[in-house]
């Protein structure tokens, strides 16, 4: 998610470190949606820890009526209708550079049905390769041969209906760094079993969403919609990603 400024103290105060948890939630049968626990509480969109200092070197703020047309939904949370979802400002945070291609590790599940397990890894590879090339090639590991910049862990205990969770930092020096993102095992919504391999690929695109610096979009036909009600990641997402990875990062979109 795009960071809520709401937790910066001043002006020309910068956080230098920032933790942000952001999950996605599974659609229920009656449209209710439960967020589910969070290891930490702040706003209604995640959870900020943060150290001040001076801002330095950072790019100069921009305002939303320059910069926001025509730039997908990375603008969607300072329109947002709801007065406890509607920020005065966003902060664009992405990678810096990843060195050629970011390197996912997609282990293998810890289920006793290997058919199963093998399943769910491919789904949530699909997932991760969704943003291949957008903007830099990604690699889906699942030997874990390769060093990655980050993996996959996969918990059964999300809680709620949540069934991913992703855990982001960034400093002023590193820029977006990913400190965890997990994918939930079982089913949910009361149901026994495993989690569907369709749901576990969209998932897992929402939170490489996350990962790679995007917030949510207002629309349900995103896979960054907070709910899992998208199919694939749809051209208004990578719209969003392409202008996240145009802008300087650390830019402030102010109203
Ligand atoms: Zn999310």
């Amino acid at each position: 998610m795009l960071v809520g400024l709401a937790l910066r103290p001043a002006p020309l105060a910068l956080a230098l470190l920032i933790l942000l948890v952001d999950g996605i939630i599974a659609m229920s049968g009656d449209g209710s949606v439960d967020l589910g626990p969070l290891p930490c509480t702040s706003t209604p969109k995640g959870c900020t820890d943060s150290a001040e200092v001076s801002r330095t070197d950072l790019p100069p703020a921009v305002h939303a009526a320059d910069f926001c047309p025509n730039t997908g939904y990375l603008c969607s949370e300072l329109n947002a209708s709801g007065s406890e979802l509607r920020l005065s400002e966003i902060w664009l945070q992405r990678w810096r550079d990843p060195g050629g291609t970011m390197v996912v590790h997609v282990p293998l599940p810890e289920i006793d049905d290997p058919a199963i397990a093998r399943a769910l890894q491919r789904a949530a590879a699909q997932g991760v390769r969704a943003w291949n090339n957008q903007p830099f090639p990604v690699l889906a590991d699942l030997r874990g041969d390769r060093n990655p910049h980050f993996a996959i862990q996969w918990t059964s205990s999300l809680g709620g209906t949540q069934i991913g969770l992703a855990r982001t930092r960034w400093s002023e020096s590193n820029g977006l760094e990913v400190d965890y993102l997990a994918l939930g095992i079982r089913a949910v919504h009361g149901r026994a079993g495993w989690a569907d391999p369709a749901q576990i690929r969209l998932t897992a695109a929402h939170e490489m969403g996350h990962a790679l610096g995007l917030g949510h979009s207002d629309s349900e036909r995103d896979v960054m919609y907070p709910t899992n009600t998208a199919t694939s990641v749809s051209a208004r997402d990578r719209r969003s990603m392409e202008v996240l990875y145009e802008t300087p990062d650390g830019t402030v979109i102010r109203r």
